[in-house]
């Protein structure tokens, strides 16, 4: 069986390698391969309700909270080959991001109101970090929850809000005391129900012709006290321990193998493919995809095993980046002169958007942090340098 894998499967997981190739071949909707932006959220649904109906929406999650619990080789045999069936990545931001936060932090009845709703995906999730004037410099966030009774008022505004119009709850980050000596002091995070009066939230359309973000708007919005996460003026510690996560996450191989494997298609029909220069280019991005998975198999066995993996995160944020950022560049070497054309190429093997490849790929070194923020982050605590 072919594989695209640093590790050699045993037999136990070429046979599961097998299972869950077939199954792909089976049950993978036709109208959800070749998707470069995210596809409609009925889609994604759909998707979501059949992998949890198989057990294997949450891989990586404990078998306590509903996960699969699948052992490290497992989940990175369902990445490899889900990213070469190209199947979407569901959702992040539940089973991803908060999910995990509310394991580890959230109350007893956080956990049974929210994690069973992720797993089914009848909740969408989105994140409320960024404000207009808070992106890089997170902690200047100045949207405001203040205590009246059991409900703190929230105040403010979030921008870059993935899906924020297609989800119903947002984790946010609020500032929670104005006087705090320093800004990160007085920030909490608080889980906030979409639908509660005073919220509006308008999308933004993206270069890529997608409306793939919202802002949203926080006018005397009553959220009770018990969503708070953790504790109160607490909430930068999980900001950044989800922002681990996060990183993590963004570095998934799903989306590059799909990706590399969509450029071998182009670059055959425009036969970029006999050009010994391009050849070295895409054996050199192909490596690299391999190492990225070797990086990000040994930052879960590192979570697996309960130990921090701190400003690695960053490390494997910027090495994700870097791989799909190189992955787009190629797609426009591959398409020659009409590379920059928005309609898909036809190939023999079917059509290669090129050029949103490439677009895409520019979100990779923004969104969870910039790559300058990563640098920064590695020059400090991993070089030392001041
Ligand atoms: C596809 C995508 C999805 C996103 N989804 C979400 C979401 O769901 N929820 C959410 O809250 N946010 C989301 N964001 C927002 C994202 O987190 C911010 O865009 C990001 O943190 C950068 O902030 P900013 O846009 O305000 O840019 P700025 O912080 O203004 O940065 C502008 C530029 O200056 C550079 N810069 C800033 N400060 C420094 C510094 N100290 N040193 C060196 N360079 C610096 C940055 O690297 C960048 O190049 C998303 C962004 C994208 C692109």
């Amino acid at each position: 069986m072919s594989t695209f894998s640093f590790m050699k499967d045993s037999k136990e997981d070429a046979d599961f390698r097998l299972a869950v190739r077939d199954w792909l071949e089976e049950n993978l909707p036709e109208e959800l391969l070749g998707w470069v932006t995210r596809p409609p959220p009925e889609l994604m649904r759909s998707w979501h309700k059949k992998l949890y109906e198989k057990g294997w929406i949450a891989p990586n999650w404990p078998r306590e909270f509903g996960g699969m619990e699948a052992t490290l080789s497992q989940q990175l045999i369902m990445l490899e080959e889900f990213g070469r069936a190209g199947a979407p990545i569901t959702s992040r931001q539940a089973l991803g991001h908060i999910g995990p936060i509310l394991m580890q932090y959230g109350t007893a009845e956080q956990k049974a109101q929210h994690l069973p709703k992720m797993l089914t995906g009848e909740i969408f999730w989105c994140q409320g970090y960024s404000e207009p004037n808070a992106g890089s410099d997170l902690a200047s966030l100045r949207t405001r929850a203040d205590l009246d009774g059991d409900h703190f008022v929230v105040n403010g505004q979030k921008i870059w809000t993935t899906w924020g119009h297609h989800a119903q709850w947002m984790f946010a980050l609020v500032r929670t005391d104005q006087d705090a000596p320093r800004k990160q002091a007085g920030i909490s995070m608080i889980l906030i129900d979409l639908a509660t009066e005073g919220i509006t939230i308008r999308p933004i359309r993206t270069i890529a012709d997608d409306d793939e973000f919202a802002e949203v708007f926080f006018d005397n919005v009553r959220v009770p006290e018990k969503n708070i996460v953790g504790n109160v003026n607490d909430g930068w510690r999980l900001a950044k321990a989800l922002l681990d996560h996060e990183r993590i996450g963004n570095a998934s191989p799903q989306f590059a193998i799909d990706s590399l494997e969509m450029l071998k298609k182009l670059a055959r029909a425009t036969g970029a493919m006999d050009d010994p220069v391009f050849k070295e280019k895409l054996i050199r991005v192909e490596l690299d995809v391999l190492a990225q998975s070797a990086v990000v198999a040994h930052s879960v066995a590192l979570v697996k095993a309960d130990q921090k993996i701190g400003s690695g995160s960053s490390f494997i944020k910027l090495l994700g980046t870097n791989t799909a950022q190189t992955i787009g560049d190629l797609m426009l070497d591959a398409a020659g002169p009409n590379g920059a054309e928005l309609d898909a190429f036809e190939t023999p093997e079917g059509p290669v958007e090129a050029s949103a490849y490439f677009r895409e790929s520019r979100r990779n070194s923004i969104y969870g942090g910039s790559s300058e923020i990563q640098r920064s982050v590695i020059a400090k605590n991993v070089l030392g340098l001041p």
